[in-house]
């Protein structure tokens, strides 16, 4: 068999870590070409002296440096800078690229390798946010394979017809089914929620996650912003994605079809899952990770969001309703205030709070090229730094 060449995109983070556990499992699937990372270096030379790859990058030139002189002798080219992220999406000797750089930072090499025709293995829910039309343009006109890596989008896509193109009519579906662990805070009383601390926020129940992510289940915004990557992925009506919250985090989500049917993909949380499900497509392999036990698991329960404890939700609705560059900019808040809150400047409330201001600031923006999302990103930032920094006074 010949081995899939990987270039992997954030390679020091929980997704770019479960994604060379799989690898290493497989060693005759897959090849890594190139790795990236941006704040683990020492991590970042143990993964390139483990997986051998011909370059690895990051985005300073002192991180670089560094890199470099851990790994002299190896064979590694250590490349700096955005433009070295967009090279190593779009080598020709890589098939797939596994996009999981958290945030905005990760649209410009997710679109290079969707320009390039790769298989795309789309961690990066903030490109969809951000730039789901553009995006979703570049994989069409570039005959890219987009797929989904997040758990519930993976679920989805393997409840779909094989070969869905976009066309939910077509195929006999009514809905797609999102489902939501709820977060930490789900059935803490609304009164407290005021008080509670990064640590609290970052304190996952089923998922072992990145810190932004974490912050995101927490409010549901994680959620929200699942919805506008569904929106893109799949060609869907907002009134066509629902979310219902299963605290167990076992169905990973659903599609309901006009005869009643309802399909799932079930398993433990463990995003080597979806990672083992894209990485392999159509193919199956072994991801390393427990059998389900449903008699042990015993109950799955369901319950339909509380849109006044999690307002994150319904604002990434109305976003999603206002179009334009709303999206973008509910992304670009969101990535400040959690950054904020995290770093003990903004409370837990003033997040949802700052995102809905910024909002109302920015309402009609446009959104005809990317220039102008970029720049609608850049003017919600700003925006919602001073917000913060007023909150703050
Ligand atoms: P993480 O914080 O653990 O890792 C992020 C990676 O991106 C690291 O390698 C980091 O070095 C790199 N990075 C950070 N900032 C960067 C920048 N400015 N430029 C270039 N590289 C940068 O995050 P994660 O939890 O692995 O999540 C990665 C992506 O996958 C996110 O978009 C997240 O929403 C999505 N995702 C994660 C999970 C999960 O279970 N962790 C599930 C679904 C989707
Ligand atoms: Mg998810």
């Amino acid at each position: 068999m010949t081995p899939r060449n990987l270039t992997i995109l954030g390679a020091t983070g929980t997704i770019g870590v479960n994604t060379l556990d799989v690898v290493a499992r497989n060693p005759e699937r897959f090849r890594v070409i190139a790795l990236s990372g941006q704040h683990q270096i020492e991590k970042l030379a143990e993964q390139c002296r483990r997986f051998r790859p011909r370059y690895a990058v990051v985005l300073d030139a002192d991180k670089a440096r560094l890199l470099a002189a851990m790994l002299t002798g190896s064979g590694v080219e250590v490349l700096v800078g955005m433009e070295a992220l967009e090279r190593i999406a779009a080598l020709p000797e890589v098939d797939s690229v596994m996009a999981a750089i958290v945030g905005a930072a990760g649209l410009r090499p997710a679109l290079a390798a969707a320009r390039a025709g790769k298989r795309v293995l789309l961690a990066n829910k903030e490109t969809l946010v951000m730039a789901g039309r553009f995006f979703m343009e570049a994989v069409r006109d570039h005959g890219a394979t987009l797929l989904p890596i997040d758990s519930e989008h993976n679920a989805v896509y393997q409840s779909m017809p094989a070969g869905y193109d976009g066309d939910l009519a077509a195929h006999g579906v009514r809905r797609i089914l999102l489902t939501a662990s709820g977060g930490p805070f789900r059935a803490r009383a609304i009164e407290t929620l005021a008080a509670v601390t990064p640590e609290e926020a970052v304190a996952h129940p089923n998922w072992v996650m990145g810190r932004k992510i974490s912050v995101d289940s927490a409010t549901m915004m994680n959620k929200g912003l699942e919805v506008i990557e569904a929106r893109w992925l799949f060609n869907a009506r907002p009134d066509q994605i629902d979310v219902v919250i299963h605290p167990q985090s076992i169905i990973h989500s659903m599609v309901e079809y006009l005869d009643g049917s309802v399909l799932a993909q079930l398993s433990n949380p463990d995003m080597r899952t979806p990672i083992a499900h894209a990485l392999a497509y159509p193919d199956r392999v072994e991801a390393g990770v427990n059998w389900l036990d449903l008699a042990a698991i015993g109950t799955l329960t369901f319950e339909t969001p509380d849109l006044r404890r999690f307002p994150c939700l319904s604002l990434a609705y109305q976003a999603l309703a206002a179009g334009g560059a709303a999206t973008a900019v509910l992304n670009a808040a969101n990535e400040e205030a959690v950054a904020a809150f995290l770093d003990h400047r903004l409370s837990y409330l003033g997040i949802s709070e700052t995102l809905d201001r910024v909002m109302q600031r920015l309402a009609d923006l446009p959104a005809t090229s990317l220039d102008d999302l970029t720049a609608a990103d850049a003017a919600a930032r700003s925006i919602a730094r001073e917000l913060i920094g007023a909150a703050r006074a």
